[in-house]
């Protein structure tokens, strides 16, 4: 057994979705409109988290919708037993068809080719295709373009095997709070839709929320949110929240070797940590090979014994060293790269601080070498 874990609290994940739901159930009650639905997002292995279980659990926990990056994703989410209803965010390839097909897929339509390659589709197999469609609103990423749609829509809403179900958008800048392109963005949005109804669009169902949009303002939720991050107990920095969440992911390992660097030696590739005095140094084997970030040599810290000790010398692909000088340390104890340990905590917001990368990313790399280990409440990190 390697001793390089991932621990997935799934009560921790369902706890999430329920505070959620009592924002956005609040927030209904107050505004007289009926409460969103939540499509949860469990692309790129449910941030790392492990799709098939995460997916499981957030059925079990009725969410109306799992939403993935590619059919493939999607897939295999079926593959897994997953029989809640799948949206596709990414564009379609023509090799995409038949997965949409043979797994009940709903699709995104974000081009008239893919339009175009939807229709034939379903028409050859005899069959009418629910889908959604994206509105570019101002991301200049994937979507219809906002102030072209008289003349992209028509062939989409007036294909006789397609259904459009609901329109989405997608922001740019729901996580800055000064940005004024996010109330743009819902503007261009409200014109789409109106356009979208003149053209004939039937369903009224709309979606537009990520994590920090829904976090930032009840009037993006519609019919439904589509929250990643906040699903898995992390609030998108900057932002904050007063929600109950739990980060549903810690990361362990234990340390595997002890030793001491004498007066005048430096520490790992390159040479690039040099004590002023004699240290004790802990190797902790997890590496960038598991996903951890190379810039986290010299600057990282992690939990041994209860308190915070540095990352020292590079990261390599394997392992790390730790500077340990001064606590009782031996091989076989408890590390802590993300989550508790006693009193301490190191969140994935903090490490990705230290660095300057994004939350989003070093949970998606966390590697495959992790094992994923699924627990309940007993299980929870700080053990
Ligand atoms: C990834 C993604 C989300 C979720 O984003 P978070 O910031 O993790 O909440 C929502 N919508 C789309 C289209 C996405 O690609």
């Amino acid at each position: 057994m390697r001793h390089t874990v991932a621990r997935v609290d799934l009560d921790a994940l369902r706890g999430n979705v329920r505070a959620i739901r009592g924002l956005l159930e609040d927030g209904a009650l107050a505004s007289g409109h009926p409460a969103p639905g939540i499509i949860a997002v469990v692309k790129a292995n449910a941030y790392g988290h492990g799709a098939a279980a995460v997916a499981h659990a957030l059925e079990a926990e009725g969410v109306a919708m799992l939403a993935c990056a590619d059919v493939d994703e999607g897939v295999a989410l079926r593959d897994a037993g997953v029989t809640a209803p799948i949206l596709v965010f990414g564009a379609l390839g023509v090799s995409d068809l038949d997965g949409i097909f043979s797994h009940r897929l709903t699709p995104t339509i974000s081009s008239p080719w893919a339009g175009r390659a939807l229709a034939d589709a379903a028409a050859a197999r005899d069959t009418v295709l629910g889908c959604h469609v994206k509105i570019d609103t101002g991301m200049n990423r994937l979507g219809l373009r906002h102030d072209n749609l008289r003349q992209t829509l028509p062939a989409i809403l007036d294909a006789p095997a397609l259904r459009v179900d609901a329109l989405y958008t997608h922001f740019a800048t729901a996580d800055e709070p000064e940005s004024e392109h996010f109330a743009l963005q819902q503007q261009h949005f409200a014109e789409a839709r109106e356009t979208a109804a003149a053209l004939g669009l039937r369903t009224t169902h709309a979606h537009a929320a990520n994590s920090a949009a829904l976090l930032r303002d009840e009037r993006v939720w519609f019919d439904a949110v589509r929250p990643g991050l906040l699903l898995y107990g992390v609030v998108p920095p900057p932002l904050m929240t007063t929600l109950a969440l739990e980060p549903a992911l810690s990361l362990h390992s234990r340390v595997v070797a002890v030793k001491g660097v004498r007066d005048g030696e430096a520490v790992g590739y390159g040479q690039t940590y040099r004590p002023d005095g004699p240290r004790t140094v802990a190797v902790v084997p997890a590496g960038y090979a598991d996903g951890l970030d190379w810039r986290l040599g010299n600057r990282g810290v992690v939990l041994v014994r209860g308190r915070r000790v540095p990352i020292v010398g590079r990261v390599s692909m394997d392992m790390i060293s730790v500077d340990v000088t001064g606590l009782d340390v031996s091989p076989g104890d408890e590390v802590v790269l993300l989550g508790r340990q006693g009193e301490e905590r190191l969140d994935v917001r903090e490490v990705a601080a230290t660095i300057g990368a994004i939350p989003w990313e070093l949970l998606c790399r966390l590697g495959a070498r992790i094992g994923r280990e699924y627990g309940g409440g007993n299980s929870k990190c700080d053990m």
